[in-house]
């Protein structure tokens, strides 16, 4: 069976055409799917001939909302969500002046384990297509009546870990007969992954490029993130340099704050130091801690302190706004606590 939802309207009416179809019927099809229609069923202007041909050769992989919580201090609301074959991963909404914002699974878990995050903890059990990555977005819009028009991958899984998925994601997800999100609302999160910031560079991607340093030295990146033991932080950073050069796109850089490790005065300076001259945004996270890890979040003074060393330097920094904290808005930590899962 195909994943029909996963594919273009192009290949849609490549397949069309071979079951002796009127190939234009694929723009119906895409559309349907695309404003988030689980079935063939409920496709109305299709001949119903053509709707049972459809459902015999394709498949829409639909997704269930499995548990839902909303923050009562910002109307945070992140979802748990379960795919057709019973595994879960999680998506959280988030509303900012400028409108709301997704932030999606690209993995059922994570290879990468690093030692503070959720997801890591629980190992890797399969990529997502790119459909299942479209439809938690269009769960999220059918379930809250809203328009979303941004969308970050930072949830659940290391998306360029997931490259062909993810280019087809974001072919997909900017059609202007489809969701329509600009590319330029989109961000894709990358551990560092060095080979795979050059493959999409390549694709001229249009989105943010966003990258999870949390370390300014390779000794505490290695212990922290296992993958800066492949790919250190000059690399990384010439990686990142290289982006923006081809694609005029600014690279984003996340910092989350762990008590005791890497908050210190003289770190800020050394990571002031790293992104001195780059076309560069510095998100500074207080650590949201995972029971099972020991990283602890920063306190408020040594974060502020922090704060200033970079703005003194003349780093574009900024603190993220901890939206949904209190419902454990960081990747993992709801389908941690699923009694369903049986995998972590
Ligand atoms: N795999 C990608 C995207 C998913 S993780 C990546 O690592 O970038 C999304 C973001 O959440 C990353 O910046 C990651 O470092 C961060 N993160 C993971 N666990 C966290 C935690 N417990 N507290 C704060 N940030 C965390
Ligand atoms: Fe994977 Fe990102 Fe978590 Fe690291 S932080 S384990 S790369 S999801």
């Amino acid at each position: 069976m195909l994943d029909i939802g996963s594919m273009t309207p192009e290949e849609i009416a490549v397949r069309l055409t071979e079951m002796g179809q009127p190939a234009y019927r694929a723009g119906q099809i895409f559309r349907w799917i695309h404003s988030g229609t689980g079935s063939f069923d409920k496709m109305t202007d299709l001949p119903a001939a053509l709707r049972q041909e459809l459902e015999k050769k394709f498949v829409i992989y639909s997704i269930k909302i499995d548990k839902k919580l909303v923050s009562p201090g910002d109307n945070t609301v992140k979802y748990l969500y379960r795919l057709h074959d019973g595994e879960t991963v999680e998506s959280v909404v988030m509303h900012y002046k400028h409108g709301s914002s997704v932030c999606i699974s690209s993995q059922v878990g994570c290879k990468m384990g690093c030692g503070f995050c959720a997801t890591g903890l629980g190992g890797f059990t399969r990529n997502l297509t790119a459909s299942e990555m479209l439809a938690q977005i269009m769960a999220a819009k059918k379930d809250l009546s809203i328009d979303i028009n941004h969308a970050v991958l930072m949830g659940m899984g290391e998306p360029l870990d997931n490259f062909e998925a993810l280019s087809r994601f974001l072919t997909l997800v900017s059609h202007p007969q489809g969701l329509a999100i600009s590319r330029r609302h989109i961000s894709v999160s990358t551990c560092g992954l060095v080979d795979g910031i050059y493959k999409l560079m390549e694709t001229k991607p249009q989105c943010t490029l966003s990258v999870s340093l949390h370390a300014p030295d390779d000794e505490l990146r290695s212990r922290l993130m296992p993958v800066n033991r492949r790919w250190n932080i000059k690399e990384l950073l010439d990686a990142c340099r290289r982006f923006t050069k081809e694609t005029g796109r600014r690279v984003s850089f996340e910092y989350a704050l762990i008590k005791d490790l890497n908050d210190a005065e003289e770190q800020a300076v050394r990571l002031a130091a790293l992104l001195r001259g780059m076309k560069a945004h510095l998100n500074l996270i207080p650590m949201n801690a995972v029971k099972e890890t020991p990283y602890r979040k920063s306190d408020r003074k040594r974060i502020m302190c922090f704060f200033k060393v970079l703005t003194n330097a003349g780093i574009n920094v900024t603190i993220r706004r901890t939206l949904g904290a209190d419902i454990g808005a960081s990747c993992g930590q709801l389908r941690g606590k699923s009694p369903n899962n049986t995998d972590i």
